[in-house]
């Protein structure tokens, strides 16, 4: 189960945002920051309204963030990828 499949990429840690929290799913530092030094003042959430990256095809991926008075969350959805050049599991007999 170690092949979790993060959609979600942390922009402060650079890093997959697999843990959930009360406040949506986050990277392992944001989840620790977020429950040892709970973050002040009012959410606002948004979607940023320039692509922070783009993939090898060219799409541009967006950028979630959470917004607090002291603290910040930026994830990076990575577009739909189509999971067709997966190989699939063959099963392969060892005769
Ligand atoms: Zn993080």
């Amino acid at each position: 189960m170690r092949n979790e499949h993060a959609t979600t990429i942390c922009l402060e840690h650079q890093s997959a945002e697999t843990q959930a929290t009360p406040h949506g799913t986050f990277c392992p530092r944001c989840k620790q920051r977020l429950y040892t030094n709970p973050p002040q003042g009012n959410l606002m959430s948004f979607w940023e309204s320039q692509p922070v990256a783009y993939t090898l095809e060219r799409e541009p991926c967006f950028a979630y963030s959470l917004l607090w008075e002291n603290f910040r969350i930026r994830s990076l959805h990575l577009p739909e990828v189509s999971t067709a050049d997966e190989p699939a599991t063959q099963l392969k007999s060892h005769s």
